[in-house]
């Protein structure tokens, strides 16, 4: 790979069978690309680069997956296959479960990997309801597997004592939603992978998600955290984006914001 001049390959991960609570992430990616090309809008990013312009932002379509735990597998592989092209990946969910096989692929290419994590949730439940692949608990997996060298989580606002527990286990460096902003960007290595669950943000600026979870952060502080980003990410998510639950697909405009701006950063740094 060449660091100066990364392609950036979008690829969809239509899956939403770990949601504990409401299936319909899993029909995301079609609406947010949608969003993406929406005539509403332009493909330009806020630095002033334009996405639409630039050859080096492709898109492979969704992966086909099967259903079930095999899933899974399908997805860490279809990931890794993408990989090998050198190029960073941008994701678009599907449910917070499919981090775990993601970036089970990135740490088969990237040594020390630090994940860059914005959530409502910590999602460190050992498991949940039984199920140990819920979306609920992606980065316990993550971390007993050390598949990554340091996990950085922002805008968390839903600590249970279980996963305080699990956070100091695994050196888990949790900020609140109450803390943002953080001053940890600074201190961020590379490779970095950023997994952003849309439900970091208040559910007044993002209905389209499954767990409505209030006192969150607006989207201004989430671009203002992707755009602050120095270090070349390897590849992120956008996860949990619910279009049962949108309204006047909002949400779905969000999400493509979200993934302009972090296209930006892959293409610059
Ligand atoms: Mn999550
Ligand atoms: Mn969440």
């Amino acid at each position: 790979m060449n660091p100066t001049s990364p392609n950036v390959t979008l690829v969809g991960i239509p899956f939403d069978e770990s949601s504990s609570f409401l299936r319909g992430p899993a029909e995301a990616p079609p609406k947010i690309r949608e969003a993406l090309h929406s005539p509403s809008a332009n493909l330009a990013t806020e630095a002033g680069r334009d996405l639409g312009a630039e050859d080096r932002f492709r898109d492979a379509g969704d992966l086909q997956l099967p259903t079930g735990a095999a899933a899974f597998g399908a997805i860490e592989r279809g990931v890794a296959e993408l990989l090998e092209s050198g190029d960073r990946l941008l994701i678009l969910g599907g449910d917070h479960a499919i981090t775990y096989p993601v970036v089970r692929a990135f740490a088969g290419r990237y040594d020390r990997l630090t994940i860059l994590h914005l959530d409502a949730h910590p999602d460190l439940y050992d498991e949940l309801e039984g199920d140990k692949l819920s979306h609920a608990c992606p980065f316990a997996r993550i971390m007993e597997a050390n598949l990554a060298s340091r996990l950085v989580q922002l805008g968390i606002r839903t600590m249970t004592p279980h996963q305080r527990d699990q956070a100091e286990r695994f050196g888990v460096e949790v900020v609140t939603a109450a803390d943002w902003p953080a001053d940890v960007l600074a201190s961020l290595e590379v490779p970095l992978y950023l997994s952003l669950d849309l439900d970091v943000l208040d559910p007044a600026f993002a209905p389209g998600l499954s767990h409505h979870e209030p006192g969150g952060v607006s989207v201004r502080d989430v671009l203002k955290v992707i755009q602050a980003i120095q270090v070349p990410i390897v590849g992120a998510d956008i996860v949990e984006y619910n279009p049962v639950r949108d309204l006047n697909g909002v949400t779905a405009m969000v999400a493509a914001k979200c993934m302009k701006e972090v296209a930006d950063r892959m293409l610059s740094c």
